[in-house]
């Protein structure tokens, strides 16, 4: 079900998905890297199903020992991403 506000809608059409989103609700999702432990998972909504990232195939919930840096790696670049966009 796509639960997408408004401006949501907004920006997937003009600079495409989320980082990462739910994949039942399409809502964006909120990945912050921890060191040495999984990411902390912020969701907006109240599912428990698979996050969809765009830009690389991963599964949040039992993730590897790498799972940190490639989270981390993908936060860098969208922060470069918004910091490039800001008007
Ligand atoms: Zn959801």
């Amino acid at each position: 079900m796509d639960a997408r506000t408004p401006l949501e809608k907004a920006l997937w059409d003009r600079i495409g998905p989320p980082l990462y989103y739910c994949a039942e609700c399409l809502r964006s999702v909120k990945v912050t890297p921890v060191d040495g432990a999984e990411p902390i998972v912020q969701r907006k909504c109240e599912h428990t199903g698979q996050i969809i990232a765009p830009r690389r195939a991963i599964c949040v919930g039992k993730g590897g020992a790498s799972m940190g840096t490639k989270v981390r790696i993908a936060a860098m670049q969208a922060a470069s991403a918004i910091t490039g966009r800001t008007v």
